[in-house]
């Protein structure tokens, strides 16, 4: 029997290892879909340190979605309003390579605009990030992670000096008090949560604190549910932390000697009085305080945050407040403690560490910064000067420049803005205005395919190789092991084709994935992310490894294998004798030197500024929005798994049994949700789980998959000022029985 493809899934930024077998194994019945289709076999794999064999049902489910609904070769038309011909892939590249021409010449580069996707490998990141950035001197490069993670990089680089989680998946297992606000981590990051649910069960004295306006399956099991009001998280976090400075739990040793400005936040928190925060918070002093003794008690607190922190008009904010605790008690590097952002997709760090965000560059270097782009110049054989000093456009920076008449060529790949976006009715129109748009993507239709002139196809997971890196800097080599449907190809491949058509010819010359990855991890040397000792053969043979791993350092045995000689143990061959580097937990700021200049971390001092657009007498409700068990964002592949559309009817809005009597609804009947920007329609659940005056939607549904039920028709596109992420997470709303 053959061994299983070892991989990682690729739907969440947990990132859980996988092995994945072929439809028919010698000796077993063919593994068929419902439908009767032969499908490769999904386990959980248990040699991936990150997951241990655990996976949920989107990664168990994962190759049911690999064969449907493919793009399955390029597709032109001249207007939105024509169908789509089949054309060769010579003239879809011919054609979107003049048009980049074009645009360059009359309108400049800056008016080419790529969105891109934490669904991306890192080598597609990186080779769009050179072109892009390098060759086309814009730096209109955003992905979907702008609207993910966007205000935690920004918290982690204006507190430590640099992004990346300083935590790993193994302080689960031995934190004494689990701090989770702003993250439904049963239903979002199962096996995260798993895995901390376990710790939590089988040791009495390890607290579990969850601040989540619903009761939801994560604060079932909480000892502490802190059921707080929309936009109060900094009133709460300033108010622990008011608490933890007058029952004296502060660490002023550390805070002496690893960190800057605490004056200043002691000053701010002086207004966080338990009273007063209460009130505002919308929970009993009692809570408060206990929440403050869990934390203070606890030789070893873990805090976990997801979208409920980052998209936010104060995301950053929030993200530093968090931070703040943990250097006031001095609970990081050290195992069990430490802020931890939960990443959303499943490469968002690998395009962090590409550079693959507007203000970024690879190696996590900015644009502003003069060294750093001459660093890259110079690595990429260009001009000094040639990479622009000002960040380009962001997600939604492209919306309004292609209101604007700005933007010739947008070009998308490997995401859904026509759902996930803000303001959706705002960003259609837009979309319907932009003069070119090229879509490059695994599935046909989606809901962005319709403002498309071009469709590319491309290969998705299991169809071409590359890595990815978890949240806990963990980075997989997810190898091709199906042959990509019709004509797809990877992203990268399209990408680096297009430049050479541009005449970027040797810089975009790579003889395969391995290749790029290998440039791109020279761009890391010497930076907080170094992966220099990481290669694409390294992580066949000895399985998937975190970073910092450094060239030189920690590398294992020279074996020979048959193909050649490395410096590491086979895995494949030896599990017993894993190396060091890859069964080693690596944690950021053990020796409490950050990145900051002088090597102290800083505190901030944030009041909190509240819902960007609050209830009022004439929108009375807070809707927030967020993600259910087993759907993907906007279900381009879940919605195409049987067993996870049969979770779920459809969408659908939780709702107070107060606030239903008051509107006069009942189960199952229809309201009408109004914003100032839009009107979806959803069928009342009415529910405890959730607070007074404040309702939920579940995000997933586009236009594809139920009439007039789109989350984001509803959501506003008010950004944080640090981070740039929109405060998808709330509006404010009327309710109207239909
Ligand atoms: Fe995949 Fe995330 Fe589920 Fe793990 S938790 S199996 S990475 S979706």
């Amino acid at each position: 029997m053959t061994n299983p493809i070892k991989t990682l899934c690729p739907y969440c930024g947990v990132g859980c290892g996988l092995d994945v077998s072929p439809p028919a194994v010698s000796g077993k019945p063919i593994n068929r879909d419902k439908q009767g289709t032969p499908v490769w076999q999904a386990r959980g794999d248990r040699a991936h340190p990150s997951s241990q064999g655990m996976v949920c049902v989107k990664g168990a489910t994962i190759t049911e979605a690999l064969h449907k609904d493919r793009l399955l070769h390029p597709m032109m038309r001249e207007s939105l309003d024509e169908p789509f011909r089949r054309v060769s892939w010579d003239e879809a590249l011919g054609r979107v390579s003049d048009r980049i021409q074009t645009v360059r010449t009359t309108q400049g580069a800056d008016a080419i605009c790529m969105y891109g996707s934490g669904q991306f490998n890192t080598e597609d990141y990186y080779v769009a990030q050179k072109l892009m950035k390098g060759f086309l001197g814009t730096n209109n490069f955003d992905a979907n992670s702008r609207l993910c993670m966007s205000s935690a990089v920004a918290g982690y680089v204006q507190s430590f000096g640099a992004d990346g989680p300083p935590c790993c998946y193994d302080d689960l297992d031995v934190t004494d008090c689990a701090f989770l606000i702003g993250t439904n981590t049963a239903e979002c990051h199962p096996i995260v949560f798993n895995r901390l649910r376990k710790h939590h069960k089988q040791h009495k004295h390890v607290k579990l604190i969850v601040v989540d306006p619903r009761k939801t399956q994560t604060a079932e099991v909480a000892d502490l549910h802190l059921a707080i009001k929309p936009g109060t998280d900094i009133d709460l976090l300033n108010g622990i932390a008011y608490l933890l400075l007058y029952r004296g739990y502060l660490d002023s040793v550390f805070v002496a000697k690893h960190t800057n400005h605490f004056t200043a936040f002691a000053e701010v928190i002086e207004d966080y009085k338990p009273d007063v925060v209460a009130k505002r918070c919308g929970i009993s002093i009692e809570d408060l305080e206990t929440a403050a003794q869990y934390w203070g008690k606890s030789k070893r607190v873990l805090s976990m945050w997801s979208m409920g922190i980052n998209q936010s008009s104060e995301g950053t904010a929030k993200v530093r407040s968090i931070i703040n605790l943990h250097l006031m008690t001095g609970q990081i590097g050290k195992p069990g403690a430490g802020p931890f952002s939960l990443t959303g997709q499943p490469n968002a760090m690998g395009g962090r560490e590409a550079g693959g965000l507007s203000h970024l560059l690879p190696g996590y270097r900015s644009v502003k910064n003069p060294q750093h782009r001459a660093e890259v110049e110079q690595f990429w054989g260009l001009e000094p000067g040639q990479i622009s000093p000002a960040p380009g456009r962001t997600a939604w920076d492209m919306i309004t420049g292609m209101e604007e008449g700005a933007v010739g060529l947008l070009w998308i790949a490997a995401t859904n803005p026509a759902v996930s976006m803000p303001d959706l009715e705002r960003t259609k129109r837009a979309l319907l205005r932009s003069p070119f748009t090229v879509y490059q993507e695994a599935y046909y239709p989606t809901e962005t395919s319709a403002y498309a002139h071009v469709l590319l196809p491309a290969a998705q997971w299991s169809e071409a190789p590359g890595t990815m890196t978890n949240s806990e800097r963990r980075v997989t080599l997810c190898p091709q092991f199906r042959t990509p449907p019709g004509e797809a190809r990877a992203d990268w491949v399209i990408f680096a084709e297009v430049a050479r058509r541009l005449g970027f010819s040797k810089p975009f010359t790579f003889n395969g994935a391995a290749d790029v990855h290998a440039e791109f991890v020279q761009l890391t040397r010497g930076r907080p992310c170094d992966m220099t000792g990481i290669t694409h053969d390294r992580l066949r043979y000895e399985g998937p490894l975190q970073w910092p791993c450094v060239q030189g350092e920690d590398e294992g045995n020279i074996v020979q294998t048959e193909k050649g000689r490395f410096r590491f143990p086979s895995f494949m061959r030896n599990p017993q004798k894993l190396s060091a580097s890859r069964l080693a937990a690596k944690r950021l700021y053990t020796d409490y030197q950050f990145h900051t200049p002088d090597g102290r971390a800083r505190f901030a001092a944030h009041h909190s500024r509240g819902l960007a657009e609050p209830p009022d007498d004439r929108y009375p409700y807070v809707l927030t929005t967020g993600r259910l068990y087993g759907h993907w964002h906007t279900q381009t592949r879940t919605g195409r798994v049987d067993k996870i559309r049969q979770m779920y009817d459809g969408p659908f809005i939780e709702i107070h049994p107060r606030d239903a009597a008051a509107i006069g609804i009942k189960e199952g009947g229809w309201l009408d949700v109004r914003s100032r920007r839009g009107i979806a329609r959803f069928p009342a659940k009415i529910t405890t789980a959730i607070v007074p005056q404040t309702v939920f939607v579940p995000m997933h549904w586009g236009a594809l998959w139920a009439n007039k039920a789109e989350a984001n028709a509803l959501t506003h596109p008010e950004a944080c000022p640090d981070s740039l992420q929109p405060e998808l997470k709330a509006c404010a709303v009327q309710l109207i029985p239909v």
